[in-house]
C-alpha cells in the first residue's frame, strides 16, 4: 500500500510539471476596441452633466447615472474581451479562465480593459472611474483614487478577522460542554419542519422522523424513528408532503448533552448516525465560526424613499443575535402584544383592540416609522413599527419555541444571504443554549428559591416529578443568555473563570457554585485529564461504571 501511494505521488509530481502554464499579456493584446467604447461613454457623461446643469437631475441622480454609464462601458469591454478569449482558446489565459479555478471575467477585464468604478473610504462608489487597465498602468490620479477602496478593504479584513475569531471563541466556550451522551432521551417533543425559502428536503435530511408518514394508497410509507437520508427524503418529496415532524437538538430532554436521536446524522460521515461521545457543541461552534470572515461587516443604513429601516446583515447581525444586544429605545421596533385590530394610528400612539374588546395603547417614539394602518388585523408579535427586535421582549410575547425558531431563522438567513451553506442543526444547538437557563419565580414544592437560575431541562424533570406526586411545580420565567453569559457562567467554575473577568467570576463561583464536576471538555483540559469526548467518552463511561 505504501509503495503504491509513493508511486502515485511520483506520478502526480511528474505530470504537474507537464502542464507548464505560463502567461503573456501579449496573448490578449489588441482584442478590444477600447478607444471608441470609452469615447461613447464620455459622450454620454457630458450629456448627463449638461442635463444636470439645466436642473433635470439632482446631485444623487447625476452620480447614479454616471456610474451606470461606466458600468455599461466596462461590461461592453468585458463582453468583447471574453468573446475574443473564446476564439483564442489555445492560450494559457483561456485555460486559466475556462477552468474556473482562477481569474473571472472581472479580473481579466481589470487586467486588459479597464479597472472601472472604485469606492471611497466610506465604501460608496465614486463617479470618476479608472479607465486604464492594469496592463496599461494607472495614471497618478487614478492610482490615488483606487487606493481609498484598497486601504478600506485591508482594514476591514483585519478587523473582520479579529471579530470573527473572537466570535468563534465565544461560540466554542458557550457550547463546549455539549456532546452526544445517550442514544435516545425518550422524548416525544419534536419540531415541525416546514418548507419556506429553504426546501423541506434540505431541512429534514439527516434527522430522525418523529411521526409515521402515510399516503392513501400504501398506508404507512415511513415509520417514526427512521433516519431520513437521500432515499427517505425522496419518498417525502414524491408524496408532496410540505411539513414533517422531526426530532431536533432544540427539543432534546437531556440535561447535560444531546441524544443521538435528537441530533441525527453525523454530517461528516454520510449515512451514519452521530456516535456517542461526539463533541457536537464544538462542531456547531466551528461550523458557524469558521465562515465568519466570509460574512460582510457592513451595516446598511438605507435612507430616502425606502424609509428609515435599518438593515443589519452579515457578521454584525450574527453578533447582535448571539450577544442578545438590546436595541436602544429609539431603534427598537414595537411588537404587537396580542392579535387584534388596529383601531387608530395617531401622532403619538397606536391603539389596538384585542379579541376581548380591550384596548391596548402603544406609545410611539420619535423616529419610528409605522408599519400598520387603521383597520389592519395584526398578529401577536408582529412588528407595528420599523426598527430592531428586542429578543427578550419577543421571547416574552411569543414564548420559547417561536423565539428559538426566530433565532434559528435569522442566523440562517445571514449565512444564506452570503451563499454560505450551514446545516440548521448547528444553529439549533445555539438556540438551545441561549434558552437553556430559566429564572425561578416561585419554587412551589421544589427545592428551588425565587430568583434561582436553573437549567430548563433539569427544571422540566423536577416539575414533572412534582406533578406526578400531586405537588405544586415551580413556576419560572424564560430568559435569554448571550454567548458571553454562557461562556462566563457555565456549570464548571474552571471553565468560567478562565474565560474573562476572572476575579469577578471567582467571587461568584465561590459563593454559589464552589464544586466542579469536570463534565465539559474545557474544564477537563484545564485539569489535565482526558477530555470526555471521542475515545475519552468511552474511557469515562468505563470509569463511571467501575466506580
Ligand atoms: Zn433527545
Amino acid at each position: 500500500m505504501i509503495d503504491f501511494l509513493d508511486q502515485l505521488k511520483k506520478v502526480g509530481f511528474d505530470y504537474a510539471t507537464y502542464s507548464g502554464i505560463s502567461i503573456s499579456p501579449f496573448e490578449l493584446g489588441e482584442v478590444i476596441v477600447k478607444e471608441k467604447t470609452l469615447k461613447e461613454a464620455e459622450k454620454k457623461v457630458t450629456e448627463i452633466d449638461k442635463h444636470f446643469a439645466q436642473g433635470f437631475y439632482n446631485e444623487a441622480e447625476k452620480k447614479q447615472k454616471k456610474i451606470a454609464v461606466w458600468e455599461e462601458c466596462k461590461e461592453n469591454l468585458q463582453n468583447q474581451l471574453v468573446t475574443n478569449l473564446e476564439k483564442k482558446n489555445t492560450t494559457s489565459f483561456y485555460h486559466i479562465w475556462d477552468s474556473g479555478a482562477r481569474a473571472s471575467g472581472e479580473s481579466l477585464t481589470q487586467i486588459f480593459a479597464m479597472r472601472g468604478n472604485t469606492t471611497n473610504y466610506l465604501g460608496e462608489v465614486i463617479e470618476t472611474p479608472i479607465t486604464s487597465s492594469l496592463w496599461e498602468g494607472l495614471s497618478p490620479f487614478e492610482f490615488f483614487i483606487s487606493v481609498y477602496g484598497a486601504v478600506k478593504g485591508m482594514i476591514d479584513i483585519a478587523l473582520k478577522t479579529a471579530e470573527a475569531g473572537y466570535l468563534t471563541r465565544r461560540l466554542v466556550e458557550a457550547s463546549q460542554s455539549l456532546s452526544i451522551i445517550s442514544l435516545d432521551c425518550g422524548t416525544d417533543n419534536n419540531i415541525l419542519a416546514e418548507e419556506n425559502d429553504m426546501p423541506l428536503a434540505k431541512r429534514v435530511y439527516g434527522r430522525y422522523l418523529a411521526q409515521d408518514i402515510s399516503n392513501k394508497k400504501e398506508g404507512v410509507i415511513l415509520t417514526r424513528n427512521t433516519l431520513l437520508l437521500e432515499k427517505e427524503v425522496k419518498i417525502i418529496q414524491k408524496n408532496k408532503i410540505s411539513a414533517v415532524q422531526v426530532f431536533s437538538p432544540l427539543t432534546c430532554q437531556l440535561v447535560e448533552g444531546i441524544c443521538q436521536k435528537c441530533y441525527g446524522l453525523d454530517l461528516s460521515k454520510p449515512g451514519e448516525a452521530i456516535a456517542l461521545g461526539t463533541a457536537v457543541g464544538i462542531i456547531a461552534a466551528q461550523s458557524l465560526g469558521e465562515p465568519g470572515t466570509q460574512l460582510t461587516m457592513r451595516t446598511f443604513h438605507s435612507g430616502g424613499i425606502t424609509g428609515d429601516e435599518d438593515i443589519t446583515q452579515g457578521l454584525p447581525k450574527v453578533k447582535q443575535i448571539f450577544d442578545n444586544v438590546k436595541p436602544d429605545k429609539q431603534e427598537k421596533s414595537i411588537l404587537a402584544k396580542t392579535s387584534g385590530e388596529i383601531i387608530s394610528v395617531e401622532e403619538k400612539i397606536i391603539r389596538q383592540k384585542d379579541d376581548k374588546g380591550q384596548e391596548i395603547i402603544y406609545p410611539l417614539g420619535k423616529k419610528k416609522k409605522v408599519r400598520v394602518n387603521q383597520g389592519d388585523i395584526v398578529k401577536k408579535g408582529e412588528r407595528i413599527t420599523s426598527g430592531k427586535i428586542d429578543l427578550e421582549e419577543y421571547l416574552e410575547i411569543m414564548g420559547r419555541d417561536i423565539c428559538q425558531n426566530y433565532i434559528k431563522e435569522e442566523v440562517r438567513k445571514v449565512y444564506d444571504n452570503q451563499g454560505i451553506d450551514i446545516d440548521e442543526k448547528h444553529i439549533e444547538i445555539f438556540a438551545r443554549q441561549m434558552l437553556s437557563k430559566v429564572e425561578i419565580i416561585s419554587g412551589g414544592d421544589s427545592e428551588y428559591l425565587a430568583g434561582d437560575m436553573v437549567n430548563y431541562q433539569q427544571l422540566e424533570k423536577v416539575n414533572q416529578a412534582l406533578v406526578v406526586n400531586k405537588k405544586k411545580p415551580a413556576s419560572f420565567k424564560n430568559i435569554i443568555s448571550s454567548l458571553k453569559d454562557l461562556a462566563s457562567y457555565p456549570d464548571s467554575f474552571l471553565a468560567g473563570i478562565s474565560f474573562q473577568n476572572t476575579l469577578k467570576s471567582l467571587v461568584n463561583y465561590s459563593l454559589y457554585q464552589p464544586v466542579d464536576y469536570l463534565r465539559g471538555s474545557k474544564e477537563n483540559l484545564i485539569a489535565g485529564q482526558l477530555i470526555p469526548v471521542g475515545s475519552g467518552f468511552k474511557e469515562r463511561e468505563r470509569f463511571l461504571k467501575n466506580k
